[in-house]
């Protein structure tokens, strides 16, 4: 009796240290470190994806000239894309190795995490405290955040904010963080995604629209009751985000990113897209 009760005992240790290791194992991703190994199970590791024959990029699908979804044709179409597409045609070798789920502000790094998808191309700005959870490619595009207004706003630039001015901002955005810092008095009003915010800002719901100025010209090209103001007040460097640890992703991503440039694809895209 006693010599069973202790080797069940025995048995119940063992089986909880090879939890332990399991979860030590697993935790390399919240560590930050910069451990270069890593290729723990689920990273979207490149031989994960030359495995898988495709990529599955996170994009946007409600920002114009990023990410937008073409309701007649249900393609998704803007610059964020197209570097996908070729991102992925010089990785793969097919453009049309490609699969688009859709992401906001708020949801990208979650389904990014938990292996929806392979990597963001979401007007997604690098910051430090983004690095703690994800990794980035080099800079493929430089915004910064701006003002969108009703044309004849008595908003013209940032300095016009007042403690009774609506600000709508996107939650998950660094607009919704920095806003609250360059004009501390305002009321901020978070919206689920960019098409809810747009909206919002028709319907009166708030006197501005604060995010990059590369989405807010987007908007402002489908309504022309609306216009930019002001000068940017931040700057906003996207990156393409990748799991972190996926070290030799990364690589190719940027080794991608620089071949597009050098053979003047990416000019093609950038020209094709950004006209402001
Ligand atoms: N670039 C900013 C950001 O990454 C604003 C655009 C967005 O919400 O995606 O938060």
């Amino acid at each position: 009796m006693f010599k069973s009760k202790k080797l069940f005992t025995f048995m119940f240790l063992l089986i909880l240290s090879v939890f332990a290791l399991a979860a030590c194992g697993g935790s390399d991703e919240e560590s930050g470190g910069d451990s270069s190994s890593s290729s723990s199970e689920g990273e979207s590791t490149l031989e994960t994806i030359k495995a898988n024959d495709k990529i599955v990029w996170g994009v946007k699908n409600d920002t114009k000239l990023f990410g937008l979804k073409n309701p007649s044709t249900g393609e998704i179409e803007g610059f964020d894309v197209d570097i996908a597409k070729a991102v992925t045609e010089i990785i793969l070798g097919d453009a049309s190795k490609v699969e688009f789920k859709e992401v906001t502000s708020k949801t990208r790094i979650p389904m990014l995490n938990n292996g929806e998808i392979d990597a963001i191309v979401a007007t997604m700005t690098i910051t430090e405290e983004r690095k703690q959870e994800v990794d980035f490619s080099d800079v493929y595009f430089e915004a910064g955040q701006s003002l969108l207004v009703e044309k004849g706003s008595d908003i013209q630039s940032i300095d016009d904010i007042t403690a009774d001015t609506k600000v709508i901002a996107v939650k998950g955005s660094t607009s919704a963080i920095n806003i609250r810092e360059k004009a501390p008095d305002a009321q901020v009003l978070e919206f689920e995604n960019y098409a809810e915010a747009f909206t919002a800002l028709k319907a009166g719901q708030g006197d501005t629209l604060t995010t990059d100025n590369a989405i807010l010209y987007g908007m402002a090209s489908e309504d022309s009751n609306f216009e930019l103001v002001g000068d940017i007040f931040t700057d906003e460097p996207y990156g393409i985000a990748m799991k972190k640890g996926s070290d030799d992703f990364v690589q190719a991503v940027n080794d991608a990113l620089a071949e597009l440039k050098e053979n003047g694809k990416y000019d093609e895209i950038y020209n094709k897209w950004i006209n402001f």
